[in-house]
């Protein structure tokens, strides 16, 4: 029982963070047109890359708000057909409805992009930083200077 109430207090918190995030994009979209209406009135008003921010923003919103609800259907045991959007169980291969063949890492738990970028960047830092030897530098100025 237990472990059934947590699942949904997961789930709920899931829900919660997409009614937050599509609040989020109502509010940048009062503002782009907010911005567009100042810049129609005033040709002198430069809103471009403010307008364009918000774009990005919400683009960011609407791609965590479907990795959100690929979250929620792993949590219920579900997986979405990228094909004809059908709700099949984690476990299918095949598409029950469609035919289409899952990938094999569609059964696992869904990565969300920042944590993709967590995890990009991580070696990266781990990478040895090339030394520059000073005596190198030393030489080729010299050799510039000869000529
Ligand atoms: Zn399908």
């Amino acid at each position: 029982m237990a472990l059934f109430d947590s699942k949904a207090k997961i789930i709920q918190g899931y829900e919660k963070s997409i009614n937050d995030k599509n609040l989020s994009i109502k509010r940048y979209y009062d503002e782009i047109g907010r911005l567009y209406y100042g810049q129609y009135k005033d040709n002198n008003v430069d809103v471009t890359k403010d307008i364009n921010n918000r774009c990005d923003a919400v683009t960011k919103l609407y791609r965590d708000i479907e990795e959100l609800k690929h979250k929620i259907l792993f949590e219920k045991g579900l997986k979405l057909c990228p094909a004809c959007k059908t709700e099949n169980n984690l476990e299918y291969a095949f598409c029950f409805k469609c035919g289409n063949k899952f990938d094999p890492e569609s059964s696992k738990r869904v990565i969300m992009a920042d944590e993709y970028e967590q995890m990009a960047a991580e070696p990266e830092a781990e990478d040895e930083v090339e030394v520059i030897d000073d005596e190198d530098v030393v030489e080729e100025e010299k050799t510039e200077d000869e000529e």
